[in-house]
């Protein structure tokens, strides 16, 4: 729900991500997207590789859908030095130009477990959490709706049920641990926890709309499309995963349609 952001001071448009395209090569996704090239949604946290050395191209960029990096792999991090702090930064400055609230490192095609996120945006800087290696250990069976955009998917929003509460075990950038307790009845906090569930999710390798109801993903299949094809014909012969087509209805109302 848009209120949600503008309780927060937001603009009406929450963009847990905005921003522009790019193509980020390094070292770490070599390393990820070789690792037996399945989905990140197929590879549990614990199995996932471990990476000792954080390289990534500047300026960073945002990926957008269906970049296959998004679906990739994302390695474990083991390097608490000065180029994770540098990367953390570079992930905040991007998701302030873009006006977001949240930023995933595949987003920025580092196939690695960072996030950034800053639930009040750009207009109150110094709120920024950083969380490393984070994992969720437990969530509410209550959930909550609300709407949600991303930076990888430019102009597209929709409504997302999510978990309301999550436990939360993360690092931050020192390498100490973090306990996390998100959600809870209060509205800011509630948009904490589905902002972290966002891009938790991307971590994952799971994208907004993979959550979003039937009539919701329809209701943004045009612009999924568009997005599809504009990757596909300035990325010839790299695979993606498109949208499922949609669901044919049963009877002949359905069949004097085609
Ligand atoms: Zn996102």
């Amino acid at each position: 729900m848009r209120s949600l952001g503008v309780g927060l001071g937001q603009s009406s448009k929450l963009l847990i991500q905005t921003h522009k395209q790019a193509a980020v090569s390094t070292g770490v996704r070599t390393h990820a997207v070789g690792f037996g090239q399945k989905a990140a949604k197929d590879v549990k946290v614990k199995d996932t590789p471990v990476v000792d050395k954080l390289e990534w191209e500047r300026p960073l960029q945002i990926v957008k859908y269906p970049d296959p990096r998004l679906r990739a792999v994302n390695a474990r991090i083991n390097c608490f030095d000065d180029s994770l702090v540098q990367l953390a930064k570079e992930m905040i400055e991007i998701m302030y130009q873009d006006d977001g609230v949240g930023l995933a490192a595949p987003q920025v095609g580092v196939n690695v477990r960072l996030m950034v996120f800053n639930p009040y945006g750009s207009e109150k800087p110094g709120n920024e959490s950083i969380l490393v290696n984070p994992e969720v250990v437990e969530s509410s069976r209550i959930k909550g709706t609300g709407e949600e955009g991303c930076l990888s998917f430019p102009k597209i929003y929709g409504e997302v049920e999510r978990p309301r509460d999550v436990v939360v075990h993360a690092q931050n950038e020192k390498g100490e641990p973090i306990s996390l307790n998100l959600g809870g009845s209060d509205i800011n906090q509630a948009w904490i926890s589905r902002i972290f569930q966002h891009e938790y999710d991307h971590l994952q390798g799971v994208l907004f709309h993979d959550r979003m109801r039937p009539n919701v993903l329809e209701s943004n299949r045009k612009q999924l499309v568009a997005l599809e094809e504009a990757f596909i014909s300035s990325n010839p012969g790299v695979p993606v995963k498109r949208i499922p087509p949609p669901k044919a209805a049963k009877g002949f109302g359905a069949m004097a349609k085609r």
